[in-house]
């Protein structure tokens, strides 16, 4: 167990805030946790508490006056129950390994940066795979009643990045290791239409015949590589804001504006939410407002996609991250009269 005191939180945050907590506690397994609660060490430190991952979906917003803990716990093990995996294990090892191994299930997820118990808080997805499609038990420790606790697929309530972890049971179960169901047999996820085709010309260039994880991997690492800032690079937290779910009326005037601006022949993009709702790219709001590669001070809206904000020069504060998310999100109110929520969690 590792215990510091008014410790730096500026490696344990991707947009790379200069913020401190005022207690910080690394444990290495569930023993050592269990030992912790069990002990009330917890009583001694300064509160509130927040568990945090990779901090690759955190805003902190300022210095965190209470304790930050964090999982050490990384193994990845296959048993005849499936293949489990340490919450602290950095989410991309996993999808390595399961390339390397010929495990298929996560390689569309290859890339996304954090830890495998926040994958599991955050239902984290992209080219149609999500979490939750991988996943067959989440293993928990809860803080209430001191006891370990397995929650089976069904019972996380995943639904778009989210979970029960971030809703009812926000705060009181702290996630120690993920169980997945993973398949040796092909089975490829190619519907969006981009990753087929660049999976299609991988194969040809490599005038291998086989598909394999590790290829799609590959791709999958490729296509992000030229639309997202590398966090090791470039301060961020990923996409800022959620895709707003609107009544079909604002998506018509939407519409209106952008054929009188484009043409009869333009297209807003969108998909249909059923039941009268409809949901709109927040990127493509964003960018008609003109915020693409717009920069302010050391904050700035991201060259190739404007739903990410970034920290552009290393060096910017909260304040400045905050105060660019309110113009663009009152930028878009004003225009298309919809409003933007933060996907990025402020603390
Ligand atoms: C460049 C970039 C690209 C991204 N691309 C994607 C993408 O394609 N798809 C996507 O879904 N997301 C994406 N994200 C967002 C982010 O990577 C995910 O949300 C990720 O799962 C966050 O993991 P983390 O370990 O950094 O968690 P953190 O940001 O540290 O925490 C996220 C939440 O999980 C909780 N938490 C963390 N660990 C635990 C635990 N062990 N037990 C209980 N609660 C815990 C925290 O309290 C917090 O509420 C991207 C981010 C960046 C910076």
């Amino acid at each position: 167990m590792d215990l510091r005191k008014s410790y730096s939180l500026k490696k344990h945050n991707t947009f790379g805030m200069d913020v401190s907590c005022a207690a910080y506690v690394e444990y290495g397994s569930v023993e050592e946790l269990v030992k912790f609660f069990s002990a009330g060490r917890q009583y001694d430190l300064p509160r509130p508490f927040l568990h945090i991952g990779g901090g690759s979906n955190l805003l902190f917003t300022g210095d965190f006056p209470g304790t930050v803990l964090h999982s050490g716990i990384r193994f990845i093990s296959v048993s005849d129950h499936g293949v489990e995996v340490g919450a602290g294990t950095l989410w991309d090892d996993f999808c390595l390994w399961c390339a390397e191994n010929g495990f298929w299930g996560p390689e569309n997820l290859s890339g996304i940066p954090g830890e495998t118990g926040a994958a599991a808080v955050q239902n984290i997805g992209a080219y149609g795979v999500e979490f939750k499609d991988l996943v067959r038990e989440v293993r928990c420790f809860d803080v209430v009643t001191c006891s370990v606790k397995t929650f089976r697929q069904a019972e996380c309530r995943y639904g778009y990045r989210d979970s029960i972890f971030k809703q009812s049971a926000k705060g009181r179960y702290i996630v120690t290791s993920v169980v997945f169901n993973l398949s040796s047999e092909v089975s490829p996820r190619l519907e969006y239409g981009h990753v087929k085709a660049a999976v299609e010309r991988a194969l040809s260039e490599s005038s291998k015949e086989a598909l394999t994880p590790g290829i799609i991997r590959s791709v999958i690492l490729g296509i992000r590589d030229s639309k997202l800032p590398d966090p090791a690079k470039i301060g961020s937290a990923g996409s800022f804001f959620k895709n707003p779910v609107v009544p079909k009326v604002f998506y018509e005037k939407a519409e209106h504006y952008a054929k009188s601006k484009y043409g009869q022949d333009y297209e807003v993009p969108h998909f249909d939410a059923g039941s009268g709702f409809v949901k709109i790219p927040a990127a493509w709001l964003i960018e008609q407002c003109g915020w693409k590669g717009y920069r302010e001070g050391n904050a700035g809206v991201y060259e190739k996609q404007p739903l990410v904000l970034v920290n552009l020069t290393g060096k910017a504060v909260p304040d400045e991250i905050v105060a660019l998310e309110k113009k663009i999100a009152g930028s878009v109110l004003d225009l298309f009269g919809i409003e933007l929520q933060p996907e990025v969690e402020h603390i």
